[in-house]
């Protein structure tokens, strides 16, 4: 496949994850919940996990209104995290920075989720990919009474 026609397969995917978003809404009774933000953007994610007694993350979902992309990679990102142990949930959220931050490929579990890859063309965009996976990894992560709303903000980065 040529560079245009893989450009134009990465944007027909991300525009179904924009138009149709998976996983979009509140739950009843979210063990865990995230706020995130890009300001550079206008980006905002709000994100509920339900996690049961071994740490699966068996429902999830996320409300947010923003730029495209990072509404797409949060449609994203909550289908690749549904079902998953947490750990193996943040291990993916390290997998997406490097290949975001440092460009190494994705496994193919990842699948669609490739199509974020071009985003790395525009570095301002790094940040619009990535609030929806920093976000994730704060509801997993975070104690619910200690939770820091999340921000791709440069100030904030750490990877
Ligand atoms: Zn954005």
């Amino acid at each position: 496949m040529t560079d245009a026609a893989l450009d134009d397969l990465y944007r027909e995917i991300l525009l179904d994850h924009y138009r149709s978003p998976r996983n979009r809404g509140r739950l009843d009774a979210p063990t865990a919940s995230a706020d995130g933000a890009n300001p550079l953007c206008g980006d905002q994610i709000t994100l509920d996990v339900v996690l049961d007694d071994d740490g699966n993350v068996v429902d999830v979902a996320f409300e947010g209104s923003g730029c495209s992309i990072s509404q797409a990679s949060s449609s994203m990102m909550t289908g690749y995290v549904k079902g998953r142990p947490t750990e193996e949930a943040l291990a993916g959220v390290e997998a997406f920075q490097r290949m975001m931050v440092d460009g190494d490929p994705l496994d193919e579990e990842f699948g669609d989720i490739e199509a974020l890859s071009g985003v790395r063309k525009f570095p301002v965009r790094v940040k619009c990919a990535s609030l929806a996976w920093k976000t994730l990894e704060q509801a997993l992560t975070a104690q619910a009474d200690q939770a820091d709303p999340v921000t791709t903000d440069e100030r904030s980065m750490t990877t």
